[in-house]
């Protein structure tokens, strides 16, 4: 990920293989590997209701939102 994306709310577009500084693990990864996929600031978990964008889901780490980058 070069570019970052933001989704309508302002917050980071992210790849389930993508990482950052912020990386917390989600308590129900049991083997959490340090990717978007098994942080807690993830929606990855509660979207798979949405099969056309499973590799794909939003950061709601505050930090990385559009408005933090900007200001
Ligand atoms: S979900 Fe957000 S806080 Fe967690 S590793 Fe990805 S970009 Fe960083």
């Amino acid at each position: 990920m070069d570019k970052h994306r933001y989704d309508e709310m302002g917050l980071l577009v992210v790849k389930e293989d993508y990482c950052c500084e912020h990386f917390e693990p989600d308590d129900s990864v049991l083997v959490p590997m340090k990717e978007c996929w098994c942080c807690k600031w993830s929606n990855f978990r509660a979207e798979i209701k949405n099969p056309a964008s499973e590799s794909y889901s939003v950061c709601n780490y505050v930090g990385n939102a559009k408005e933090a980058v900007n200001r």
